[in-house]
């Protein structure tokens, strides 16, 4: 018993070192452009989410670069356990406010709180736990499917992956890939759609089930169809949950039904409200939904030209 012991108990702390590791790509291909910079402050507590995640821009500012600002004195309230969408023209710094709440980047200046706690004053390893996030791009690493989606929570039973994919419409999909979930994917392995890779990220999201959870553009790449299907899946995921949710949209017949819409332009918010709100204002959201409903139509017609 004694001779099992010791090595039974360093492959343990290989598997933990192993999955720390995985949790710290995990960061990494979230994030893309990780910057070395960002440092966990002396003495960090751990994030405590008492009021159920609500997030708070007070007047940040953020450039890439000194001379090119990209949010521009931005202030906003996500609501706790609500459904916020964030939708803006391309390139108003969406995808950066994102970046933000993950520590990828620190603001030049002002504050990002949740639940009143500085995010500069807590463990990166609380704030990236309690975050899920589906990039606009996900990476996948060069391994099975089921470790790309098990990348969400390593000790989750087979069943549990199982039942992600299924939420995240991906489930028929994998079994019909020659070793199904056993499958390899990535540069080496089976080359999947971008539409695949958006599902697995949210599978993987389900699997990690964390309190915030962040969608960029997350279901950009499937086709109209699939996309109602997914968006009708992940709402009922976070239905009775009240887990704060963020998305990022583009397509914003995906997201009328948030609970709060924040419109940025320039790195600014110029209003906010709900969708009907918003169509009464008739300012800028207005402006991007009739313009994209006549793209909707034009995109109906043509589907029906084809059939
Ligand atoms: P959105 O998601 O709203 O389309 P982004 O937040 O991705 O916009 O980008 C906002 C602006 O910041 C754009 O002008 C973009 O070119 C620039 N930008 C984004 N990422 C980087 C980066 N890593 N380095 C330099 N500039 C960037
Ligand atoms: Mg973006």
């Amino acid at each position: 018993v004694f001779q099992l012991s010791v090595p039974l108990n360093f492959l343990g702390s290989v598997y933990r070192e192993l999955r720390q590791s995985l949790l710290d790509m995990e960061t990494l291909f979230n994030l893309q452009k990780v910057n070395v910079s960002i440092k966990e402050k002396e003495g960090a507590k751990a994030l405590a989410l008492p009021k159920g995640g609500e997030i708070k821009f007070e007047d940040v500012n953020f450039g890439y670069y000194e001379d090119r600002p990209i949010l521009r004195n931005l202030s906003l309230t996500i609501p706790a356990g609500k459904k916020v969408a964030v939708v803006g023209p391309s390139g108003c710094g969406k995808s950066t406010l994102l970046r933000l709440l993950f520590r990828s980047y620190d603001a030049q200046s002002g504050r990002i709180l949740i639940d009143d706690q500085d995010i500069k004053d807590v463990t990166l390893e609380s704030l990236r736990k309690s975050i899920g996030v589906v990039p606009q791009d996900t990476p996948l690493f060069n391994d099975t499917v089921e470790l790309n989606i098990r990348y969400g929570n390593m000790d989750a039973p087979a069943e549990d992956v199982f039942a992600a994919a299924q939420r995240a419409h991906i489930h028929d999909k994998i079994e019909s890939w020659p070793h199904g979930y056993q499958t390899k994917v990535g540069e080496r392995g089976l080359m999947i759609s971008g539409g695949e890779k958006q599902r697995l990220a949210v599978s993987r999201m389900i699997l990690k089930d964390p309190p915030l959870l962040f969608f960029d553009e997350a279901t950009s790449a499937l086709d109209t169809h699939t996309e109602q299907a997914l968006m009708s899946n992940i709402n009922e995921i976070l239905r009775g949950k009240e887990r704060t949710s963020v998305f990022v949209a583009h397509r914003l017949r995906t997201i009328y039904d948030a609970d709060l819409i924040i419109v940025l332009k320039e790195g600014s918010l110029v209003e906010q409200g709900t969708h009907k709100e918003l169509l009464e204002k008739g300012g800028l959201y207005s402006e991007l939904w009739s313009a994209q409903e006549r793209w909707g139509e034009e995109e109906e017609i043509n589907a029906e030209k084809k059939e």
